[in-house]
């Protein structure tokens, strides 16, 4: 998406080997008008496949997903990071670790919003290593809901995120930016798919 990897471009700050800072726009403060370009844009790649809900885990995942939502008509479901191990009878949770937290965190979606009678779309903002997304998948299988596909806002293509979830048997994942690695602090894209 040439308005998503121009404000990368522009805003983006490189930090150390790998990580992408984007907090003018998506993780800290939030450009409106670009996430509804990225919530049509995601409803234009998944439409015609009968999705009932977006899943995301909080918080830098809400605001695409909620855009994405807007613009298939569907609810946004996103996953809590549980602060407390106490499992609870009534949600779905699975163990998610970050690696730029360098921590787990566990991830529970209620049960009253997941089932197994939903065609999910899984939205998130980068995909890195793949953690969050595999989570997500857990807290999709568990309810034994149909994922129909994946949407990244920004995936870092020089990590290993998007094989691991096709090895997990994840398919249709699309991404709006694919960054094939960092030069000199400077931003270098691949071709999107
Ligand atoms: P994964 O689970 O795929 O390793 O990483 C996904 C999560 O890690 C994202 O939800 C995001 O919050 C965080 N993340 C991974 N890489 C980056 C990065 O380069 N920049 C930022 N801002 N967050 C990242």
């Amino acid at each position: 998406m040439k308005e998503l990897e121009a404000r990368i471009k522009e805003d983006g700050r490189v930090l150390g080997a790998d990580i992408l800072k984007v907090d003018s726009f998506l993780n800290h403060q939030i450009d409106p008008k670009l996430m509804q370009a990225m919530g049509a844009e995601f409803a234009r790649l998944f439409k015609d496949q009968d999705i009932t809900k977006v899943i995301t885990v909080e918080a830098s995942g809400i605001a695409p997903a909620v855009m994405a939502g807007l613009s298939l008509g569907v609810p946004v479901v996103f996953a809590r990071k549980s602060k407390s191990r106490i499992l609870s009878d009534d949600a779905y949770t699975a163990d998610v670790y970050s690696y730029t937290k360098q921590r787990s965190n566990q991830i529970r979606i209620d049960k009253r919003f997941l089932s197994a009678a939903d065609n999910v779309l899984l939205i998130d903002d980068f995909l890195a290593n793949g953690q969050a997304l595999l989570g997500m998948k857990a807290l999709a299988d568990e309810a034994g809901a149909t994922i129909v596909g994946a949407g990244i806002v920004i995936e870092k293509s020089f990590q290993p995120g998007r094989q691991a979830a096709i090895e997990a048997g994840l398919t249709n994942i699309h991404s709006l930016a694919k960054i094939a690695a960092f030069e000199d602090g400077q931003v270098i894209f691949d071709d999107l798919d």
